[in-house]
């Protein structure tokens, strides 16, 4: 083991996310602490965060500041829609094994542009007008069909969609990820789903994977 593995078990990184959360929603950030210049340095050595996070590219929804993070602390990455692919997985999957990362989560979130845009297409398929655009289109639609049931007219339609997404999301790394499906089996990772809204600033778990409970 050439890293220094996360002291923390899944569960203790779990709650230690949700308490972060709670400092972030009730104005209480704590991390300007552990962003220094005392930090910095003593992050040359390497990192251990303590959960690496799938979140949107969306400017509103900064992993390190909704679980008032500091440097070092939260392994993440984004794309809009926080869609799984094979760049997203071998991230998540470097995190777990290269930074001995005790938890990942999928956070999606309310209001999301690429899942509005996503139902957009649902409704009137027609091509975005950029092929880079539609391959994030293709990716979300499998959430947004899942997710139409009776809602087709419905508004929230894009929001049970972003539910949809993270759930689906979580299945379909612990599908392609031997890394990472291994990792929860033995119990040395959590994987958790989480929704986060916008306004309130708040999270809902939409799924627990491993020993996280
Ligand atoms: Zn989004």
């Amino acid at each position: 083991m050439t890293y220094k593995k996360n002291p923390l078990s899944p569960k203790q990184a779990f709650d230690a996310l949700m308490e972060g959360n709670r400092r972030f929603y009730s104005d209480s950030l704590t991390h300007t602490w552990r962003v220094n210049t005392e930090r910095r340095e003593n992050l040359l050595a390497g990192q251990s965060p303590f959960a690496a996070v799938l979140g949107c590219a969306d400017s509103r929804t900064p992993p390190e500041h909704i679980f008032d993070a500091g440097l070092g602390e939260v392994f993440v990455v984004r794309n809009a829609g926080n869609l799984v692919d094979p760049i997203s997985v071998g991230s998540l999957e470097y995190a777990v094994e290269h930074t001995g990362c005790p938890l990942v989560c999928v956070m999606g979130h309310r209001h999301c542009g690429a899942m509005n845009a996503t139902v957009a297409a649902a409704r009137t398929p027609v091509s975005s007008g950029s092929p880079h655009v539609d391959v994030i289109i293709e990716r979300a639609m499998p959430a947004v069909i899942a997710a139409r049931q009776d809602r087709a007219d419905n508004p929230e339609w894009a929001d049970a969609a972003s539910l949809m997404n993270v759930a689906l999301g979580c299945r379909e790394i612990l599908r392609i990820s031997g890394i990472i499906a291994k990792a929860v089996g033995s119990g040395s990772v959590g994987l958790a789903g989480l929704l986060y809204d916008v306004g309130t600033g708040r999270l809902e778990v939409i799924g627990r994977y491993g020993d996280i409970l």
